[in-house]
Formats: structure tokens, C-alpha cells, sequence
């Protein structure tokens, strides 16, 4: 499967040939600044599956602690993928384009959600991690 993807202005566009995987939405506070929202969609590509169509030039990156960071659009400003270490880990579901064939699984670390965000139900959710991360 071909899942397409790219910012709000459109000049940053890539593709990934192949299922995405392990999609979640993390409230935690770091998340919700990263996102600019009241949690993260996020989803892991693996790595051969991934590659940049057009405007890679125009990405910069915010890179955290541990190796983790994020890549966004200096044009528009919107965020669209993670990278580990340099490499592209995962995309943001806000970007994705159509129907990438894959839901939120779960939502994590709901313990720090937002005062005004109501979680949805019928999705596991857990208080902080995931227990399979653990
Ligand atoms: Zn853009
Ligand atoms: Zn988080």
C-alpha cells in the first residue's frame, strides 16, 4: 500500500510504501507543546518504507532529549514526521493524506491530559505508558 503524505502548504511531501504501525496519541505535556494540540497522532514507518517526495530541503529539525525529535515545514510550520538518532521513525497522522488504513490503537499517558480535553471511550487508554513498553 502506497500512503502519501505532506504539509499545509504542500511544498514537503514524502511517501511510504508499506503499512504504518503502532498508532497512538500521547497527552503528556511535552506532547501536547510538540503538536501544538491536545495530544500527539503518531504512527512508525519502518525505516526502508519511508522516503521524502519533494521539499526535504525546506525541514528543520527540534531534536530532544534521548535522540528523539521532529521534523516540520519552515514554510507553514506544520509537523510532520519523528526522527531517532537522524532517521525518520514515524509521521504524524495530521499529515497523511486519505485513509492511511490504520487507527489509534491506543492512548497513552491520559494521567497528564489537558483540564479541557475529554478522552473518547471505547480505546484503551492508560494513566501514563504503554504497559508494552514497559
Ligand atoms: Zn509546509
Ligand atoms: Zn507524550
Amino acid at each position: 500500500m502506497l500512503i502519501t503524505g505532506e504539509c499545509f502548504c504542500g511544498e514537503v511531501m514524502y511517501q511510504v510504501d508499506g503499512k504504518l504501525r503502532d498508532a497512538r496519541s500521547c497527552h503528556c505535556s511535552r506532547c501536547r507543546k510538540a503538536f501544538s494540540s491536545q495530544a500527539s497522532a503518531y504512527a512508525l514507518v519502518e525505516p526502508g518504507q519511508f522516503s521524502w517526495v519533494s521539499g526535504e530541503e525546506l525541514l528543520t529539525s527540534y531534536v530532544g532529549q534521548h535522540g528523539f525529535g521532529l521534523q516540520f515545514c519552515k514554510v507553514c510550520g506544520s509537523t510532520v514526521s519523528g526522527i531517532y538518532n537522524g532517521h525518520v521513525h514515524g509521521i504524524t497522522l495530521g499529515c497523511v493524506n486519505g485513509d492511511p488504513d490504520i487507527e489509534l490503537g491506543m492512548h497513552i499517558y491520559v494521567g497528564s491530559k489537558a483540564s479541557w480535553e475529554k478522552i473518547p471511550e471505547g480505546i484503551p487508554h492508560y494513566l501514563k505508558g504503554s504497559p508494552a513498553d514497559a
